[in-house]
């Protein structure tokens, strides 16, 4: 089968490899889309995130949708031919923080495609039945794959405690900040001011209902301006950038809330101290996501959540470094680029 490896930053390439052999238990899956992630380009330009660093050669993609092609025997909620969402996060299930409800905190735990296990850009994966979401008939592989960002979306979502009738900036409007500003409609709120330096990003927002705003303006003015001189209840960093942290930080009301989401390159959390203290924020960091997938599953058969239009760019396995290129650069318009082994 065909895999794509990334050897160093920026050597992906395309291998021969056997096609791997389930175990006991196990699912395989013929992979049918990849979405790329920006977590992804972190390993692909700098071959690390934060402190987790690439030193063998990897299988990127941990968003991705596959179809059963053999199910372990004696498993009842698996079909051949099904598609499947796959849950990147194998936690143990067993240590105190599994027990306590955060898998995503699990202290044994592995991550597709990030070092040591392989992701979902290659042609074939094995995978437990536990990890995988058989899919309604109405969605395609690309809608499967998005189900992870939109997890993603939906745990800092819950993490903002957000009450209906409240107000938020979404700042940062890559796909996640775009899933959030519908989930946003969807919790009630009554302002979403949309921070986004792109323009065509921006116009998207917009079109979700959003209030857009270039983080260039005085966002603290702003915010007040919207929301009846006090400033947001809730903000959510979403950019994956050092600046939009303290961007986030200014729109706040005081005694609001503030999730940090984004991963920044420079692995460094940046707020001015007198902003978040004179205002006693109450901040909360997102980790991945936990327990999301039925309630995204839900949102969007339900059509509550549109996660097809945000694939702007379709790529074949061979084409992945085009994709990756795409992405790390904000070409083209790009919001999600998919790549179909
Ligand atoms: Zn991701
Ligand atoms: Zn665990």
């Amino acid at each position: 089968m065909k895999s794509l490896k990334l050897y160093g930053p920026r050597d992906l390439r395309l291998v021969e490899e056997p096609v791997p052999q389930p175990q006991p238990g196990e699912a395989l899956l013929r992979v049918r889309a990849v979405t790329v992630c920006h977590s992804d380009i972190h390993y692909y330009r700098d071959g690390r995130i934060g402190n987790t660093v690439s030193t063998e050669p990897l299988v990127l993609g941990h968003e991705f949708c596959g179809e059963v092609v053999q199910a372990p025997a004696g498993d009842s909620h698996l079909r051949v031919g099904d598609l499947v969402a796959v849950e990147p996060a194998i936690s143990c299930g067993r240590c105190r923080f599994c027990q306590e409800g955060n898998p995503n905190l699990c202290e044994h735990l592995f991550f597709a495609g990030v070092p040591p296990m392989d992701g979902g850009l290659r042609e074939y994966v094995t995978y437990k039945p536990e990890f995988l979401f058989p899919l309604p008939a109405n969605f395609t592989a690309e809608d499967g794959a998005m189900l992870e960002p939109l997890g993603v979306a939906l745990h800092s979502w819950d993490l903002a405690h957000f009450r209906m009738g409240d107000t938020v900036a979404i700042v940062g409007c890559g796909p996640i900040g775009l899933l959030m500003i519908q989930l946003a409609r969807i919790a009630g709120a009554t302002e979403i001011l949309a921070v986004e330096p792109l323009a065509y990003r921006r116009d998207l927002a917009a079109e979700l209902g959003a209030r857009p705003v270039s983080p260039e303006e005085d966002l603290e003015r702003f915010a007040a301006a919207h929301t009846r001189g006090y400033g947001v209840d809730v903000a959510i960093e979403v950019a994956g950038a050092v600046p939009a942290q303290e961007e986030a930080a200014r729109t706040v009301r005081n005694g609001g809330r503030l999730v940090m989401v984004g991963i920044p390159p420079e692995d460094q959390l940046l707020i001015t101290h007198h902003v978040v203290r004179r205002k006693g924020l109450t901040i909360r960091i997102a980790r991945r996501m936990k327990l999301t997938y039925p309630r995204a599953i839900a949102l969007v058969e339900r059509q509550m959540v549109d996660v097809r239009s945000l694939v702007t760019h379709r790529f074949a396995l061979e084409q992945g470094a085009e994709a990756f290129e795409l992405v790390a650069g904000y070409g083209d318009g790009i919001i999600k680029a998919v790549v179909c082994p």
